[in-house]
């Protein structure tokens, strides 16, 4: 049958009404996963739940992809677009009582939440058994870039070879045969704007990390301290030079740069500091500007050091790329959010300073990741709280479900990048390559 011959509003109502009917067990199957925060790479009680809900439901799946991940596919009896429709399911680490402990503060539990109910609902209504495509439904992995220290283990185990979930699952060839990726993310709430309740097209940054080990020499801190060389002082001018810097950077080229002293700064006060580390994020909106201001960086670091005097080893190791959501699968979504509410509940574009490894999948292929609102409290705060439940478990679902019976429907709607195994490979020697072997610069 060709897409004319579909009556889309009446299958987009199909799925609509197995998403309404599942709303009471969305609920409950979300306070589930809330309760059971796993940090990245460690979330196999997440897995198991994710599982046991598919066997349930009888629907065939692959599970232990980049480690703890889960895919099953829905349609492709008749070849077609291929969307995948992902989902974080990962925690991240709070304190409490001087401890850290997991906790969803990023509403992954809530993805994972909905990833579900969208398999129940195109499965239930059987609605991919009459239209040509596939559509694929992943659960992620190790989204949150932290315990990296974990994960090298994890890697020199050979459990893993790269940090996040998604890059795991690229260099697994996941994305192979797909065309399009779907995603969403709850949003912080903007106390200027209560009644948003979407987020259309906005970015996220892209992100190295770098660490700078100033190496000196220690000596009498009052008979002789011009003997010695302090790695302090190398560290002390970096970090004002660093100020300055930023200061290069009109606002709209989004540069951030946070640099901690990490490490040494010195034993005691008595004797020149000989070793000091920084480390910092460097972010920016766009790949090209992330490679110049970091090479920039490693000449302002070097240079600190050699006035002084220092040894300076920089690494820089990759971490995301940015999020450049591709317009024309927005503006599905888009057109779908009006049978939802009116555009003063949405907000479009905007540049996010946050990131994720959702960025590295709109490197290799056409992404859109709809942004939700409906919690209380803040993203990655211990006052995280989902406060709207039929609006991230149903209303979301059912605007993503729209989203896709279009782009399976609708061929004038279905992009591709048809260099996407080109992409792939270069992203996997020019960027993720460095995370196995950091870029590294001396003086
Ligand atoms: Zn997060
Ligand atoms: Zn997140």
């Amino acid at each position: 049958m060709k897409a004319t011959e579909h009556n889309i509003p009446e299958i987009k109502e199909r799925t609509s009404q197995h998403i309404r009917q599942f709303r009471k067990e969305a609920e409950k199957l979300g306070e589930v996963f809330f309760a059971i925060p796993e940090t990245g790479f460690h979330e196999e009680r997440t897995e198991q739940k994710i599982c046991a809900c598919l066997d349930e439901w009888q629907i065939p799946y692959t599970n232990h992809i980049a480690r703890y991940g889960v895919k099953c596919s829905l349609g492709g009896s008749r070849p077609g677009y291929h969307v995948a429709v992902l989902a974080d399911i990962d925690a991240l680490l709070v304190q409490r009582d001087n401890r850290s402990v997991p906790f969803h503060s990023c509403g992954h539990s809530i993805q994972t939440t909905i990833l579900l109910n969208l398999i129940q609902a195109f499965s239930r209504s059987r609605v991919l058994e009459e239209i040509s495509g596939k559509v694929s439904f992943i659960f992620t992995p190790a989204e949150e870039f932290v315990e990296l220290e974990e994960r090298r283990r994890l890697r020199d185990q050979g459990i893993i070879s790269y940090f996040s979930g998604k890059q795991q699952m690229i260099a697994e060839g996941l994305f192979d045969d797909v065309d399009a990726a779907l995603s969403c993310h709850v949003m912080n709430p903007d106390p200027a704007r209560p009644g948003l309740l979407f987020d259309l097209g906005s970015s996220l940054a892209g992100f190295v990390h770098k660490r700078i080990e100033f190496t000196g020499r220690d000596a009498h801190a009052g008979a002789v301290p011009h003997l010695g060389r302090n790695a302090l002082h190398g560290a002390s001018l970096a970090l004002t030079a660093v100020q300055m810097f930023k200061d290069t950077f009109p606002p709209e080229a989004h540069v951030k740069l946070y640099p901690i002293l990490s490490e040494g700064g010195g034993v005691t006060v008595n004797t020149i500091c000989s070793r000091a580390v920084l480390e910092t994020y460097l972010r920016t909106q766009d790949e090209a500007s992330l490679r110049d201001i970091s090479a920039r960086l490693d000449l302002l670091f070097t240079s600190c050091a050699r006035a002084l005097e220092l040894g300076c080893r920089v690494t820089t190791s990759p971490g995301y790329l940015p999020l450049s959501q591709d317009p024309r699968l927005v503006a599905v979504m888009a057109e779908n959010v009006g049978r939802y509410c009116d555009e003063s509940h949405v907000v479009r574009n905007l540049i996010s300073g946050a990131s994720g490894d959702i960025g590295d999948i709109s490197t290799i292929l056409p992404t859109a990741q709809l942004g939700f609102s409906g919690i209380e409290g803040h993203v990655h705060s211990a006052d995280f709280v989902i406060k709207d439940t039929v609006h991230v478990y149903e209303t979301t679902a059912m605007l993503l479900a729209d989203t896709i019976v279009d782009l399976l429907l609708r061929e004038d709607l279905q992009v591709r990048y048809n260099d996407k195994l080109q992409r792939r490979e270069r992203y996997i020697s020019a960027w993720l390559a460095e995370q196995r072997s950091p870029k590294e610069v001396l003086v």
